[in-house]
This record gives structure tokens, C-alpha cells and sequence, in this order.
């Protein structure tokens, strides 16, 4: 028998219902109503025509009353907004908002997909803010575009930092507003943990947003001219964009007596149905079952209205379907960055005490020798005994969505993490690896599940290392540059074997590297020759990036080039003597890369790096600072996708004017190169060095190969050493106070006489001078490269001796009028 459908609501939920139900009943009569003018408009859209990437209007609008009147035989009635349900009468009130007419239509069957609104709440100042918008429809696009477009606004706040407010973000940016993003809780985009976070976080940053993190707004002053935060902070804002989440638009189900939750989402059993029978709900209004944990949950994202539309309309027509649950599989894009997200994160399963296990890789978005390959972090959590996978999320550049669309199929496929890697997916250079991210991270599941690698997470590493814990860092000495643990040893992986005897065996070892690979194998390694080892899941990578380490170097060298027009173009090209092409290269392949070619030029010249790691961009502002050079300029080419570096080869400030002419500049600074381990000259070299810096000149002092004997201390702590540095131990010198003379040795006569005429003469001992020398600002660098040929580690130096690459000695050449080699 044909029924009366009446569907409120014509946008995502309620346009679907209404195509599929005519699919299967010709012979119904279908009532659309939709309060606003426009029916079935693509939400999702709205921010990318507010930034221009979207630049015809009509195209927002998927489908016209018109057209869905034609096809579908549907009576659209736009301008009509539902007042009222009376379920006994199975009727409705609806207003005509033209005419203001209200009239009653009955129904067989109602539909509810109403969505959700923006949640407005009562700020102070809210009501008198004329440039205050919230953003859910065409009309509130309009006013957004109209009033950028009119105004011409300088400064935007936008509250919240969920995906609309980040896509807002964006496309002010694009539209050369500068904005602040202020956001209550202490990371942006919900879906992601706050590791993940971090790398929106940095990103964000990178695109000069200012993100303030654990504020709300307490107020809105001067017709909201300016905000002011519950921090005490006033900001000044041309506009305000207010995107702080949603709340379902369910008055009239309330007031009908339909069954709601506490925050007024619409209650409905597995077939979308209310707790009236005749009352079907679906989409942001309605509460759903969380597919992973099972509990209730709202999930106010497209795929679930859509999918909810068609299995609404297959029961009204008869056909049983049912709605499983919602995953919550989600994507955003952040500027040059994909976000995309599935399943529960781990703050959720830590909050339902759900036992997890989970790791983080670093894989490219492609094979790394075709070019345009990205790095990717992707983070899995599942079961620790059956290997269920509880949820994904991924943060990178290119190929994200795709992994973590395997992934939300998996899930919903009942696998495992065990058959992860045997998913036979497309494979060819351009697209993916031949054991994909999703078949690695499917790999390091079964490892761990399977006992042959354990792992710490980037969380725990503090509490180890306060504990005592021994860290064994096994990337290569270049790559210390980028930073370290603090206290860790450095054995890079291709030592291990052999250096292997240094590491105790009756100690918990914590292994580390930049992205966890080369710390799963040193694990393997050291497990199977008797020690007990974990890994760092993720690496000093995810540990850095959560610390912010090297967080503020460089920062304001890096520019966009396409976002908002505006190019900043490079100041000093003339020198530009070397181009490498690092793409393609994981971290730390460019890094290495770099350090090889800079060895090769001259101080002053520059290399042009391109690379297409993420993390390239905070590495190379960290090995330019810590290797004496001078990291002039970065960008990202957005066409391009990859990063652009220029460095100078030696230390010259940022934006400082190009390089003098040779013996243009004033040269301030002395260099000391302290190559001999002698009392004599070590004498000689901090009387020169402390003379120098008392005239005002910035002294350097390198020590290398004997000379590190003269800053070693005297109450050295005990550290591991192999067998040829414990012999360098025994034979040479152990403090300043044991040097030899370089003549006259005299079996030990010499230096004792020499140290008593020098008391005689009110000369200060060694100690003194190389304390003095310190506290008046010479800079004691010991030389990387020696302490490694001769297995000296930093603790057995006197306090303020630095630790520095010849990069280090180089750089302070460049100013330096004194050069010495002792
Ligand atoms: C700016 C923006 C960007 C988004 N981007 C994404 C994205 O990238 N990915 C994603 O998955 N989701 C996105 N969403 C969310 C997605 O649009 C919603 O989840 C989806 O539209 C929900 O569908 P719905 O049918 O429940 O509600 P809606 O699509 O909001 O439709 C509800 C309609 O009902 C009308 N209505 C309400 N009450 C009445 C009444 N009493 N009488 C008559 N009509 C009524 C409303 O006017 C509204 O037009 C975005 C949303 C916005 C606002």
C-alpha cells in the first residue's frame, strides 16, 4: 500500500532518504521540507568557496528543488520549517517562512534529519559582535565571503580547532587574513592524540597561524572588536569566526516526547528508528553506537548521514536494514597537510580502560626514488592478544587518506593486525611502496604481538630516563646535530655488533633512532645476543616533536609560496654554488646528504637543498645551528611539494647583509685550535685565550685528538668504553693536572717545576686558567669527531666544555682577526 513520507530536512540525511525511498516506491507520496532555501548543498565546500578554491558558487549547490522535483517526483517545499509533531495525529506543523502561513500535513511515515547547529553559547559581548560568524550553510557563506570581500580584514580569530575551524583558518589565509586560533583544549583536531596533533600543531606555526592552546574566550568586547580570554589575554580581531562544535537541532523531537540523550541527540535503534514506530531519525541529530567500544556517541560527519539515508529509506520500503555503528573515519586538510583519522585514539581507549597496544611509523607516501614521495606518520592501536585493530590515525603530505581508508576497511572486515601485511594492495613507484605503510605497519604489529620487539613510548622516555635508564642511540654521529637524549649512548646500528660488549647485559637497555626502524633492528640484534632491549616506538622523531624540541629554530625562515600570493623571494643568490636533490630521502637520508656536501664547498658558499621529509624543514634549522652554519632561507613550494633550504656554509646571522668583502668586515673574534695535549702549550693557549677575551674579542678554543686531555676533569664518572678507547685511558693523560711537557721532560721533573715557578710568579695553575677562560666567555669546544676516534665521552669533561663539530670551528673563523694552531 503507498504511504505518505514527510522527510525534514533536505540537505545530506534527508535528500538521500528521499532519492533511495522513490528508488524503491514509485507509487509514495514523498514531502521534502527544508527550512532554509537550498536543498542537498555541499557542506562540506562551504570554507573552500569562502578561500576561493571553489570560485563558482552554483557549483556548492549539488542539486536544485527543480531538478530533485523532476527526477525523484519529490515535493520539495524550501522556506518550510517544521513547528511541530503531533504523534497521536500523525501530523506536523509547518511554517512557511515566506508568508509566515502555518499549516498541518499528515503522515504515514516521518523522517528526521534536522542535523546539528553550530553551538553558540551565551559569551558575554556575543550578541553585539556584527563581525562574529558561525558557519553551516549557504546563506552563512555568503555573509562570511561577503563581509571578506567588503572589509578587507586584517586579523581573524577563530575559536576552535576542529576541522571547520581549521578549514576556516586555512581559507582566510588564503584570502591574506592573518589569524589566531584559539582552541580550550590542549590540542587541535579531536580525532588525533596529541602526538599527532603535535605535527598540526607545527604546521600550523609553519603557516604564521598563531595557535593559542588551553585558553577559551571569556568575553567579546568593542562589538566584538576584541577578544578577551579566560586567560587575561585581549586580542584584537577584524573578524571572528566561532566554530567550537555542534549541537543536534532536535527541539521539535523533544517537544513531541520522542526519547533524546542528555545532550538532546535523537535516540534510535539499529534501523534508524525512534522511540515512536512511525518515527524514523538519522544523521548529526541523532545518537549512535560507536563501532569500536559500542557505546553511545555522536558523530556528526557526512558518510554516516548519507549511509543512515539509504537504510532509513530501504526500511520504510520494507527491506531490513540495519546500521552497524559509525567508526568515524574522517579527513581533513590543514594547509599542505592531510589529517585523517579512524576508529578510537588512544585517549578514548585509555579513558574506557580498553587494553591497547600501539606503535607509529614513519613510511613514505610512495617509493622514495620516484619523486614527490612524502613521509607519512602513521599511528595503529589494537588488541594485545588477538591483534583486533582498535583505530588508525595518519598525519603527512600525500597518500594519508588512502592508508587510513585500508585500514577503516579492515576494520569494518573483522581483520587483524596479523593480516595486515598480507593485504596485496596496487603497487607501482608512484603510488606506494612494494610493502605498503599499511603492510609495515601490519609487520611491527605481529612483532610486537609475537614477542620479537618490545617498545616504550615517546610518554614513557622521561620517566626512564629520570629513573636512570640507559638510552643507546643508534643513529650516526651527524645526526646528533638534530638532537639526543640527554645521558644517551651513541653506537650507531653498523657498530653495534661489535661494540655490543660496552652495553651491560644485566640492565634494561633502551634503544632509539630517528624513526624506530634502525631501533627495531639494534633491538633484534642485542635481544639475540642476551640483553634486554626495547625500542623507542616512533623514534627521537615522535619523541621531538611532542617536546617541541628544536620547536623555535627557524621558524620565521620559513615561508609558503603559494597560500596567500605571496612569495618572499631570496636575498642572497649570487653565491649559489651547489644544488642538491634530496627528495625522496627519509630522514635522516637529507640531513646526511647535506653534512656530505657541505664538506665539499668553501666557507660562504651555498647549497640549495630541496627535500620532501616534513621533518627536513626543523632538522636543517637544527644542523645549521648546531654545525656553525647559517640556514638562510626556507619554503615550502606548494606545487612543488618540497621543501627548499638555502645554506651558507659557515655561521652569518639570519637576514644579516650578504658576506663583506674579504677585509671589509671587523674581524672580533680569536680561534684557537688546541691540538697538543703538552702542559706548555696548554699554559700558552689560555693565557693567549683569556688575554684575548679580556682585549673583548669572542675567543673559541678546539680541542682535538691530545688537546681533549687538557679539559678532561678529574673526578671523572665512570662510562662504557670498548677496548681501544679504555687502552687511549690508561696511556694518556687523565686531567689537566697529569700533562707532560712537550720538552725537558725530565721524568716528570718538568712539569712539576714548571707548575712551581709558575706558582712562584703568581701565575694561576692550569685548573684556574681553564676555569677563568670559562667564566670570562671563552668557548671551549671539544671536537666531536676525536672524542669518537678516541671513545672520550662528554661527561668526562670539565663543566662548560661544549661539544662541537669542525662546522662549529669553522664558523667561528669567520670572525675571528687571531687564528691559532697549538
Ligand atoms: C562547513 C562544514 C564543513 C563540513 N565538512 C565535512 C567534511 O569534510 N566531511 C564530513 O564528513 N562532514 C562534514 N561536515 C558535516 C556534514 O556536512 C554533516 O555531517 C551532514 O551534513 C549531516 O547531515 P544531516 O542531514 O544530518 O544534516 P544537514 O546536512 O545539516 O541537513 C539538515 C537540514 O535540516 C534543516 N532543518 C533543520 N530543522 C528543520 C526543521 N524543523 N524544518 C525544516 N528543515 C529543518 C536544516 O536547515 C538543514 O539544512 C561539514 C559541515 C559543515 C557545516
Amino acid at each position: 500500500m503507498a504511504k505518505k513520507v514527510l522527510i525534514v530536512g533536505g540537505v545530506a540525511g534527508g535528500a538521500s532518504t528521499a532519492a533511495r525511498l522513490r528508488r524503491l516506491k514509485e507509487d509514495y507520496e514523498i514531502v521534502m521540507f527544508e527550512k532554509g532555501e537550498y536543498i542537498s548543498f555541499a557542506n562540506c565546500g562551504l570554507p573552500y568557496y569562502i578561500g576561493g578554491t571553489i570560485a563558482d558558487r552554483s557549483k556548492l549547490i549539488v542539486q536544485t528543488v527543480e531538478a530533485m522535483a523532476d527526477r525523484f517526483d519529490i515535493d520539495v517545499r524550501v522556506s518550510s520549517e517544521v513547528e511541530k509533531i503531533d504523534k497521536t495525529n500523525k501530523t506536523v506543523t509547518v511554517r512557511d517562512l515566506k508568508s509566515g502561513r502555518t499549516y498541518d500535513e499528515g503522515y504515514d511515515i516521518l523522517v528526521l534529519s534536522p542535523g546539528a547547529n553550530p553551538i553558540k553559547p551565551p559569551i558575554p559581548g556575543i550578541g553585539e559582535a556584527a563581525n562574529l560568524f558561525t558557519l553551516r550553510s549557504i546563506p552563512d557563506t555568503d555573509a562570511i565571503k561577503k563581509f571578506v570581500d567588503e572589509n578587507n580584514p586584517k586579523h581573524a580569530v577563530v575559536v576552535g580547532g576542529g576541522f571547520i575551524g581549521l578549514e576556516m583558518a586555512e581559507n582566510l589565509h588564503r584570502r591574506a587574513v592573518r589569524v589566531t586560533l584559539v582552541e580550550a583544549a590542549d590540542q587541535v583536531m579531536a580525532p588525533l592524540d596529541y602526538e599527532m596533533a603535535a605535527i598540526v600543531h607545527d604546521h600550523l606555526a609553519d603557516k604564521d597561524v598563531e595557535l593559542i592552546l588551553r585558553d577559551g574566550v571569556k568575553a567579546f568586547a568593542d562589538n566584538g572588536r576584541t577578544v578577551l580570554l579566560n586567560s587575561g589575554r585581549e586580542i584584537a580581531a577584524d573578524m571572528i569566526i566561532l566554530a567550537i562544535g555542534v549541537q543536534p537541532e532536535t527541539k521539535i523531537a523533544k517537544d513531541a516526547g520522542l526519547a533524546v540523550n542528555a545532550r538532546g541527540a535523537i535516540v534510535v535503534d539499529s534501523r534508524m528508528k525512534t522511540s515512536d514506530p512511525h518515527i524514523y531519525a538519522l544523521g548529526d541529530a541523532v545518537e549512535v553506537t560507536d563501532y569500536i567500544n559500542g557505546q553511545p556517541t555522536m558523530i556528526p560527519l557526512a558518510w554516516p548521514a548519507n549511509r543512515q539515508g539509504r537504510i532509513v529509506a530501504d526500511n520504510i520500503a520494507g527491506r531490513e536494514a540495519a546500521y552497524p555503528g559509525t567508526l568515524g573515519s574522517s579527513v581533513a586538510k590543514v594547509f599542505d597537510l592531510t589529517v585523517a583519522a579512524t576508529g578510537n585514539n588512544e585517549k578514548l581507549l585509555k579513558r574506557l580502560a580498553v587494553d591497547y597496544q600501539v606503535l607509529h611509523i614513519h613510511p613514505g607516501s610512495h617509493a622514495s626514488y620516484y619523486p614527490g614521495a612524502f613521509p607519512m606518520t602513521l599511528k595503529l592501536l589494537f588488541t594485545p592478544q588477538e591483534g583486533r585493530i582498535l583505530g588508525a590515525q595518519a598525519v603527512g603530505f600525500d597518500g594519508v587518506e588512502k592508508r587510513i581508508d585500508v585500514l577503516a576497511t579492515a576494520i569494518k572486515g573483522n581483520l587483524t593486525v596479523f593480516d595486515l601485511p598480507d593485504l596485496e594492495l596496487c603497487y607501482a613507484p608512484p603510488y606506494s611502496s612494494a610493502k605498503d605503510p599499511v603492510n609495515m605497519a601490519g609487520y611491527l604489529a605481529a612483532n610486537i604481538l609475537e614477542g620479537l620487539v618490545d617498545t616504550v613510548q615517546w610518554h614513557e622516555v622521561d620517566g626512564i630516563s629520570a629513573r636512570g635508564g640507559l638510552f643507546v642511540d643508534v643513529r650516526e654521529p651527524f645526526e646528533m646535530a638534530l638532537g639526543k637524549l640527554d645521558n644517551a649512548v651513541n653506537i650507531p646500528l653498523g657498530q653495534l655488533r661489535r661494540r655490543a660488549g660496552e652495553l651491560p647485559k644485566d640492565k634494561e637497555i633502551y634503544v632509539y633512532c630517528q624513526v624506530g626502524l634502525r631501533g627495531y633492528i639494534a633491538c633484534r640484534m642485542l635481544m639475540q645476543l642476551g640483553y634486554k632491549c626495547k625500542n623507542v616506538d616512533g623514534g627521537y622523531k615522535t619523541y621531538a616533536l611532542v617536546k617541541g624540541i628544536n620547536g623555535d629554530q627557524g621558524e620565521k625562515l620559513w615561508h609558503t609560496t603559494q597560500d596567500n600570493g605571496v612569495t618572499e623571494v631570496m636575498t642572497d643568490t649570487a653565491k649559489l654554488t651547489v644544488k642538491l636533490d634530496a627528495c625522496g630521502l627519509q630522514c635522516p637520508g637529507p640531513i646526511r646528504r647535506v653534512f656530505e656536501e657541505t664538506a665539499k664547498m668553501r666557507e660562504g658558499e651555498i647549497l640549495e637543498v630541496s627535500a620532501s621529509d616534513p621533518g627536513f624543514k626543523k632538522d636543517i634549522a637544527s644542523w645549521c645551528d648546531k654545525t656553525g652554519n647559517t640556514l638562510l632561507k626556507g619554503e615550502f613550494d606548494n606545487q612543488a611539494k618540497k621543501f627548499v633550504a638555502l645554506i651558507r656554509k659557515g655561521r652569518e646571522e639570519a637576514g644579516a647583509p650578504a658576506a663583506q668583502p674579504a677585509g671589509a668586515a671587523k674581524k672580533e673574534g680569536a680561534t684557537l685550535v688546541v691540538f697538543s695535549g703538552d702542559l706548555d702549550k696548554a699554559i700558552a693557549s689560555f693565557i693567549i685565550a683569556t688575554g684575548a677575551a679580556s682585549m673583548g674579542k669572542q675567543v673559541t678554543m678546539f680541542f682535538t685528538f691530545w688537546g681533549l686531555n687538557i679539559i678532561k676533569r678529574k673526578d671523572k664518572p665512570l662510562v662504557v668504553k670498548d677496548t681501544i678507547a679504555k687502552m687511549f685511558d690508561v696511556m694518556l693523560p687523565g686531567h689537566a693536572g697529569a700533562l707532560p711537557l712537550s720538552q725537558m721532560q725530565m721524568a716528570g721533573m718538568g712539569p712539576l717545576m714548571i707548575k712551581y715557578i709558575m706558582k712562584k710568579n703568581n701565575v694561576d695553575s692550569i685548573d684556574t686558567l681553564i676555569k677563568n677562560a670559562i667564566a670570562m666567555g671563552v668557548k671551549v669546544v671539544a671536537c666531536s669527531m676525536s672524542m669518537d676516534l678516541m671513545g672520550i665521552k662528554k661527561e668526562e669533561f670539565i663543566d662548560g666544555v661544549e661539544v662541537g663539530g669542525v662546522a662549529s670551528y669553522l664558523a667561528a673563523t669567520d670572525d675571528a682577526g687571531l687564528n691559532l694552531f697549538i
